[in-house]
């Protein structure tokens, strides 16, 4: 048998990974502090994103997409974390939830429709969580209503990410509270759809530049062509989609891990103190040492999900622990990052201050650390 290192890049792999770091470098590095203090992204770097073929990665090309993997999905969500995490989840919620449950779910109409526009003009939002339902996702109270020739959506969603960008929704609600998760069913909503609208947007700790909001829907009117998938099935595509979008957040963490600790290795070798830099000491190099390998163990179970559920395997579990893992590894690196610096770590003049804020999402969004944990306690338990 062949050993053959599982971080270990295909060519094409590792040419697009660099296309996405050198994009991260040279244009969105600039513009990272500027769009956290403003909260908001900008244009600029989304209409790039679309250039690139980053908001279509997994879109077949027939559609416009750049027809690739979910593994350059996850390399490309690590690498603009490495320099922005609020990017990263801009892009990661596009590709690993909207996107993916479209080509998985949406008929032939739905995905004519949307797919060519979500890779090339549209952004696309993911609508779960609503006000008291959030780890018990399927708890949601938004109604959807048989109008004939329409459905009818009335409640609200909250904490939705790119909902202040989104040009489509994909949201969920039931059909029937008496059935419980099998009342649960995907919706595709445009923006201008009548009795839709954008509500507050959230003013967070961290991800600022990435948008937060809540939605309205008053009797809103929806074709009853944009079901995702059947009707009382949308429990199915939130479970899966939600399971490959773990990863992503996953490799969000990873990315952001990555990049404080290269930022704070940077300065650790150029501070002096005691007549030598600081990351001679060998209390400094032991602390480094250990987080290196911890950021190194994270790589391992981000890419083994990743390429377990390109090669069609079971990932469920990996996934589940991927995303525990990282959040907990990019909490961790990026705190001791903000102490490597000493005094400047705590203010706006390095980015350690932002990772470290930016890390504290990655144990909440997506399933808190506590639901990863049930999920593989489950699969433990067979
Ligand atoms: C910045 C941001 C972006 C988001 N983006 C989106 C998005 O795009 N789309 C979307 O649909 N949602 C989104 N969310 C919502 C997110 O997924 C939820 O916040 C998350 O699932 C937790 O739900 P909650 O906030 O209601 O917390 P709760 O479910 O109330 O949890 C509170 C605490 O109780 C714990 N807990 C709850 N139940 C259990 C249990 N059974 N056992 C043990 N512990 C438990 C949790 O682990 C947590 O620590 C986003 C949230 C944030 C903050």
């Amino acid at each position: 048998m062949t050993r053959q290192a599982l971080t270990k890049l295909t060519e094409d792999e590792r040419i697009f990974r660099e296309a996405v770091a050198n994009f991260a470098e040279t244009e969105i590095a600039p513009l990272v502090m500027e769009m956290d203090e403003n909260q908001k992204l900008d244009q600029s770097v989304i209409d790039k994103c679309f250039q690139m073929g980053l908001m279509g990665i997994e879109v077949p090309e027939q559609f416009g997409g750049s027809g690739s993997s979910f593994m350059n999905a996850i390399l490309a969500i690590e690498e603009l974390a490495s320099v922005d995490p609020s990017l990263s989840v801009f892009v990661d919620v596009q590709n690993t939830l909207v996107n993916n449950a479209i080509v998985r779910w949406g008929d032939d109409a739905i995905q004519e429709k949307y797919l060519p526009k979500l890779a090339s003009e549209w952004v696309g939002a993911y609508a779960l969580s609503e006000s008291s339902s959030g780890s018990d996702a399927f708890a949601l109270k938004t109604r959807a209503e048989d109008g004939g020739d329409h459905w009818v959506l009335n409640g609200s969603k909250l904490w939705i990410t790119n909902g202040a960008e989104a040009d489509v929704f994909v949201l969920f609600a039931t059909v029937d509270p008496d059935k419980g998760y099998k009342g649960i069913t995907a919706f595709m909503i445009e923006r201008d759809f009548e009795g839709f609208s954008v509500g507050k947007k959230e003013d967070k700790l961290g991800i600022r530049a990435s948008s937060t909001v809540e939605l309205l829907l008053d009797d809103c009117k929806v074709p009853k062509d944009n079901v995702l998938g059947e009707v009382g099935k949308g429990y199915k595509v939130a479970i899966e989609t939600l399971n490959e979008g773990r990863i992503g957040i996953g490799a969000q963490m990873l990315g952001l891990a990555r990049g404080a600790f290269d930022a704070a290795m940077e300065y650790m070798q150029e501070r002096k103190q005691f007549g030598k830099p600081i990351a001679d000491f060998q209390g400094m190099q032991f602390q480094y040492a250990q987080l290196a390998t911890e950021i190194e163990a994270t790589r391992l179970l981000v890419y083994n999900a990743a390429r377990l559920k390109d090669a069609g395997e079971p990932f469920l579990k990996e996934a589940a622990m991927a995303k525990l893992r990282s959040s907990q590894v990019a909490e961790r690196v990026a705190s001791k990052c903000v102490e490597f610096h000493g005094g400047v770590g705590f203010t706006k003049e390095f980015p350690a201050e932002k990772f470290y804020r930016d890390a504290k999402i990655g144990s909440i969004y997506e399933g808190t650390s506590n639901m990863q944990k049930q999920t593989i306690a489950k699969i433990l338990r067979g």
